[in-house]
């Protein structure tokens, strides 16, 4: 029998925060680049932090959820009670250092995004654009941000369930892959193997393993 993943209801609240997300582009570009009018630098500049802002907000608060959640459904799985709230404390810690996977800071890559995706609507000050201009503009810093945010999901899920069979007492975990054809051959290679706690090999980008109790 496939375990089941505990991506699935986390991954319900990604597609909320993504259309949420896409209508908060739509509405700064709608707010900032209607009829071609002067690019007003320093308003834009402001817009573009505010727009990051509340994107990160967002995320931050979607990531805290999804770690209880998981947390939660871990523990009664295994007929417990949890008895622990996840804070903002704990969910800083894995968003202020440099992760594994990603190799970056999530939030030093929250203002690396902002800025350049500000710089990028720079360019169009220096001479003539087309709406595709603005739209393909738009729709990268969407995609990248969407990456992020997917990605960081993952991770999430990751270390809160982590977290759950660390606190239940749980030695060893097994890697299970989602049995999609979609697996990468180094995870296949893992599928069913058994890990110590605190020996998991590391994973990659947008890898869906998960661990389970063997
Ligand atoms: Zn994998």
């Amino acid at each position: 029998m496939t375990p089941k993943s505990p991506y699935e209801k986390a991954d319900k609240r990604l597609e909320k925060i993504l259309a949420e997300t896409k209508k908060e582009f739509n509405k700064h570009r709608l707010r900032n680049f209607t009829g071609h009018d002067e690019l007003n630098v320093l308003r834009i500049k402001k817009d573009v932090a505010s727009l990051y802002k509340k994107l990160d907000r967002m995320n931050r608060k979607f990531y805290l959820e999804i770690a209880q959640e998981v947390y939660d459904d871990i523990y009664a799985e295994q007929g417990k009670e949890p008895d622990r709230m996840f804070e903002i404390a704990w969910l800083n810690e894995i968003l202020d250092t440099t992760n594994e996977v990603t190799d970056f800071i999530y939030t030093n890559e929250v203002k690396r995004k902002r800025d350049r995706f500000f710089e990028s609507l720079l360019v169009l000050t220096y001479g003539n654009y087309t709406d595709a201009d603005i739209m393909t503009l738009y729709k990268r810093a969407f995609d990248v941000w969407a990456r992020q945010t997917e990605q960081y999901e993952i991770n999430v899920v990751d270390y809160s369930s982590r977290d759950a069979y660390r606190d239940l007492g749980v030695q060893r975990l097994r890697w299970n892959t989602q049995r999609d054809g979609r697996v990468c051959a180094e995870c296949q290679k893992r599928d069913g193997v058994i890990y110590p706690i605190n020996a998991i090999p590391e994973s990659h980008w947008n890898c869906r393993c998960f661990l389970t109790p063997p």
